[in-house]
């Protein structure tokens, strides 16, 4: 395991705000991984996977280990950072936007999007209007192809995978 020793020794950087664990009200030290983890997943617009993550930090930081986003991951959702979302191919995936928002999502390749702002939102009080149920929260997700899978499938290329920029080795095309 990679114990952190020079910058392990429980400072709290300054002028980050506290975390506070939901459960437990408990205060966090802040740690550079765990900033990391929470910028990339803000820079990302597709709902990345711990996977993904993991693969993006390590861009930034070479020494940081697998296990390190995951565990991160983990006490971010636990201080309500972030939120996990299982749609789609049932993968889980990552959004560091806590507003309500709608998603679509690409049945082959799963990611993520928010649907922009231009489509409405359904009120819950509309909801409970018509249903006689108490409405605490909805959600909303569209599926599809996502505009990389559906050119591949158009391509009649899509079967392996759905890998973003995957766009070499093209045949004529064919209807
Ligand atoms: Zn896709
Ligand atoms: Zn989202």
């Amino acid at each position: 395991m990679n114990r952190p020793t020079a910058n392990g020794r429980g400072r709290t950087r300054q002028g980050g705000e506290p975390w506070i664990m939901k459960e437990t009200g408990k205060r966090l030290k802040t740690s550079r991984q765990r900033e990391l983890v929470l910028e990339l997943l803000r820079r990302s617009d597709d709902h990345p996977t711990a996977e993904l993550l993991f693969l993006r930090a390590r861009e930034r930081m070479p020494s940081i280990s697998r296990g390190t986003v995951y565990r991160n991951l983990k006490i971010l959702k636990k201080a309500g950072r972030i939120r996990e979302l299982v749609i789609g191919t049932g993968v889980v995936r990552y959004d560091c936007d806590m507003r309500e928002h709608y998603h679509i999502t690409c049945e082959r390749c799963g990611r993520i999007d928010n649907l922009p702002h231009v489509i409405p939102r359904i009120s819950c009080g509309d909801i409970a209007a018509c249903t006689g149920y108490q409405v605490y929260s909805h959600r909303l997700t569209v599926s599809g192809l996502c505009p990389v899978c559906f050119q591949q499938t158009c391509r009649g290329h899509g079967e392996e995978d759905g890998a973003a920029g995957d766009d070499h080795d093209i045949p004529e095309k064919r209807l």
